[in-house]
């Protein structure tokens, strides 16, 4: 897959335009929660031929300004099925990090996804992996180079878990299940710089219970 990263909003994060090379539909991943996102898709020229709205998990940052691209959007819109109570919290999630002006409308979603379900995009398969813990149902979307991780981890460090929702316990199994696809694979994370799955296993300190577990020093 073609990938444009826009680092967005209060929190920075990373949201993705993911196209395919062959026929150049596009989606995008998560949101921001400003209209920071949709201002810098109009300004692309030529414009993107814009197919889905795909989100990894449904923090206000991840998913908060869902109704501001659909606006400008009419396309489906995908959630991992476990998300949807935390997706319903969008209209008082800013109130838990003592930032009301944060609370979001939740928008319109089209179609929830579960793990192994494939989405097509043109001619690209976005296999998606559900990766729970940081959230109930925070996954990721990948093809054979490429995977987008939302907040399940980042380049030295992984999601928190002490948010309301979230699952120590569940976000360890989820690392274990996600550190077994290929390590070549590109990471782009919600937060922070690219990485690989495979440089992740060696260092990330967040990982040192995998490497125990498989011998790795
Ligand atoms: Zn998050």
């Amino acid at each position: 897959m073609q990938l444009h990263c826009f680092t967005v909003g209060l929190f920075s994060v990373n949201t993705y335009l993911i196209v395919d090379p062959a026929t150049k539909q596009a989606a995008i991943v998560d949101t921001g929660e400003s209209e920071e996102l949709v201002q810098r898709l109009r300004a692309m020229d030529p414009p993107p031929d814009i197919r889905a709205i795909l989100l990894t998990h449904a923090h206000v940052d991840h998913a908060g300004a869902l109704t501001a691209l659909q606006r400008e959007w009419e396309v489906p819109t995908y959630l991992p099925r476990l998300e949807i109570p935390l997706f319903e919290s969008l209209p008082e999630q800013g109130n838990w990090f003592g930032m009301p002006q944060l609370n979001r409308p939740c928008g319109r979603i089209d179609h929830l996804i579960d793990d192994g379900d494939e989405i097509e995009l043109g001619e690209l398969r976005l296999r998606f992996l559900s990766t729970p813990g940081h959230t109930p149902g925070q996954g990721c979307f990948y093809d054979d180079e490429d995977i987008i991780v939302g907040d399940t981890l980042f380049a030295g460090s992984v999601g928190r878990t002490d948010f309301p929702m979230s699952d120590p316990a569940l976000a360890q199994k989820s690392l274990r299940r996600l550190l077994e696809l290929p390590g070549h694979l590109r990471v782009h994370s919600g937060h922070g710089p690219v990485t690989t799955l495979a440089r992740e296993l060696e260092r990330n300190p967040f990982l040192a219970f995998l490497r125990k577990e498989r011998g790795l020093g």
